[in-house]
C-alpha cells in the first residue's frame, strides 16, 4: 500500500467511526513529522517557556470564514499615527490606500475608521490622504491636543479644536490611554492628569453637541496592574513589552481608572462614548452593569477576542443582551509586527469572523505561532444574523451618522 492510499484509508476509517467530515480533516491535518530543530531547545529535560509551542491534538471542526457574512465597518484601526506620547508634525501612514483597499474588498470590509488622525496640520494631512479621496471607505477621527494643557485657557481651546476638526472633516474624537496613564501636569512630568479632570468638560460637551462619537481607551488588561511574576497570566506579553506594566509607581489602579471614566460618562449624557477594548473584558458582569447604567455608553471589541473567546458562554449572553451597543473593531495596525494580535491583514479578519460567526472550538485568537496575549485559545460564539448585522455595521452606522 502506498502512502497516499494508506492516508486515504485512515481518513476513511476515522470518518466512518465518527460520522463527520471534520474529524477526517483533522486527522489529515495532524503533524506527521518532527519539526526541524525541535530537539535543540530541550536541555536536560528543560524547555524554555518562550520555546514552547504546543500543538493542539483535538480533532475539531475548522470553519473557514474568508468573508464576513455582512459588510463590516471596522471601528478601530490605526492606518496612521499622529503622536505616540510625543508631538509630531507629520502624519505617519502605516500603509497606502492602494495596499489596504484590495484586502478590505476581499474580506467584505466596507469601511475603516482610522482613529489616530491627530489634530491641526497632521489631521489635515491624514484626512487628505485617507478620507477625502475615499469618503465611502475611510473615516478619520481627531485627537486632543494634550501638549497645550499647560497653557492658560486650555479647556476652551480644546473644545474649539473639536469644532475646527469637524469643519475639516473629522467624524469623531479618539482618546488614547495617554489620558490617565501618561499625560502629566507638565505634559511629561508632574502628577498624572485625571480622566475626569474638569478641564476636559468643554471638550466632551463639544463632541456631544456636534455629534462626534468619542472612542475612548481607558486602562488595560487587569494583569498589567499586577507584578510581572510567575502568577501573572500575561507574563510573556509583559516580558516582551515591559513598558505596558502599570504596576507600582504612581499609577492609579484599574478600578480607579474605570471609575473616573464612568464619572465622565455620567457627567456628559448627550455625548456618545464608545469604550474601546470592551472596557474591562475580563469582567463582563461589570461592563454589563455599566451599559445598563449609562445609555450613552457603547463598547468595541478590538484586540479582546482573546478574552471574549475564552468565556464563550458569558460572551454570547453579553452579545444577546447588549446587541445594540457593541461595535466591531480590530485595533488593526498595518505592519504592526510588535502586536501580533493586531497585524492588519486577511488572517486577522478571518479570526474575528470565525469567532463571531461559528461555533468552532479551541482555535488561535491571533495570527501568530504562539498566543501573544496569554497561553490560551478561544471558542466561537456563533451569533445569529440579526446580531451580526448590528455588530458588523448597523450600530456603527447609527453612531457615525451614516444613515439619514
Ligand atoms: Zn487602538
Amino acid at each position: 500500500m502506498d502512502g497516499w492510499s494508506r492516508r486515504k484509508l485512515l481518513a476513511g476509517l476515522a470518518l466512518a467511526a465518527a460520522g463527520q467530515g471534520a474529524i477526517a480533516n483533522g486527522w489529515q491535518a495532524r503533524p506527521k513529522r518532527k519539526q526541524p530543530g525541535r530537539e535543540k531547545t530541550l536541555v536536560k529535560g528543560k524547555l524554555a517557556l518562550e520555546d514552547y509551542e504546543p500543538k493542539s491534538m483535538l480533532h475539531v471542526a475548522e470553519t473557514q470564514v474568508p468573508r464576513a457574512r455582512f459588510p463590516v465597518i471596522d471601528f478601530h484601526t490605526h492606518l496612521s499615527w499622529s503622536a505616540r506620547r510625543r508631538q509630531v508634525t507629520e502624519a505617519h501612514n502605516n500603509a497606502t490606500p492602494e495596499e489596504v483597499l484590495p484586502i478590505m474588498d476581499r474580506k467584505n470590509v466596507r469601511m475603516m475608521v482610522n482613529l489616530t488622525g491627530g489634530y491641526d496640520k497632521v489631521l489635515e494631512q491624514t484626512l487628505n490622504y485617507w478620507q477625502k479621496p475615499h469618503p465611502d471607505r475611510f473615516i478619520v477621527f481627531t485627537e486632543p491636543w494634550f501638549e497645550k494643557i499647560t497653557e492658560l485657557g486650555y479647556a476652551q481651546f480644546q473644545a474649539d479644536q473639536i469644532v475646527r476638526a469637524q469643519a475639516l472633516g473629522a467624524r469623531g474624537l479618539k482618546v488614547l490611554k495617554t489620558l490617565g496613564l501618561y499625560l502629566r501636569e507638565q505634559v511629561t512630568s508632574g502628577p498624572l492628569v485625571k480622566i475626569d479632570d474638569r478641564r476636559f468638560d468643554p471638550m466632551w460637551e463639544a463632541a456631544g453637541a456636534h455629534r462626534m462619537p468619542v472612542a475612548i481607551h481607558i486602562s488595560d488588561p487587569e494583569a498589567f496592574f499586577l507584578p510581572t511574576d510567575r502568577f501573572n497570566e500575561r507574563y510573556e506579553e509583559l516580558s516582551a513589552h515591559p513598558d505596558w506594566s502599570f504596576y507600582g509607581k504612581d499609577f492609579p489602579s484599574n478600578q480607579e481608572l474605570q471609575e473616573a471614566r464612568n464619572r465622565v460618562l455620567a457627567r456628559h449624557p448627550r455625548t456618545q462614548f464608545v469604550v474601546l477594548h470592551v472596557g474591562d473584558s475580563e469582567n463582563l458582569p461589570y461592563v454589563s452593569e455599566l451599559l445598563e447604567r449609562h445609555p450613552n455608553m457603547h463598547v468595541e471589541i478590538g484586540a479582546r477576542i482573546g478574552e471574549l473567546g475564552r468565556q464563550p458562554r458569558a460572551s454570547r449572553r453579553f452579545f444577546d443582551k447588549h446587541q445594540d451597543r457593541i461595535l466591531f473593531g480590530t485595533d488593526a495596525v498595518p505592519r504592526g509586527d510588535d502586536t501580533p494580535q493586531q497585524v492588519f491583514g486577511e488572517r486577522l479578519y478571518e479570526i474575528y469572523y470565525r469567532f463571531l460567526e461559528t461555533e468552532d472550538e479551541y482555535f488561535d485568537y491571533a495570527p501568530a505561532p504562539k498566543p501573544p496575549q496569554g497561553r490560551w485559545r478561544i471558542y466561537g460564539i456563533g451569533l445569529p444574523e440579526k446580531i451580526l448585522r448590528k455588530v458588523y455595521y448597523e450600530n456603527a452606522e447609527r453612531l457615525l451618522g451614516l444613515k439619514s
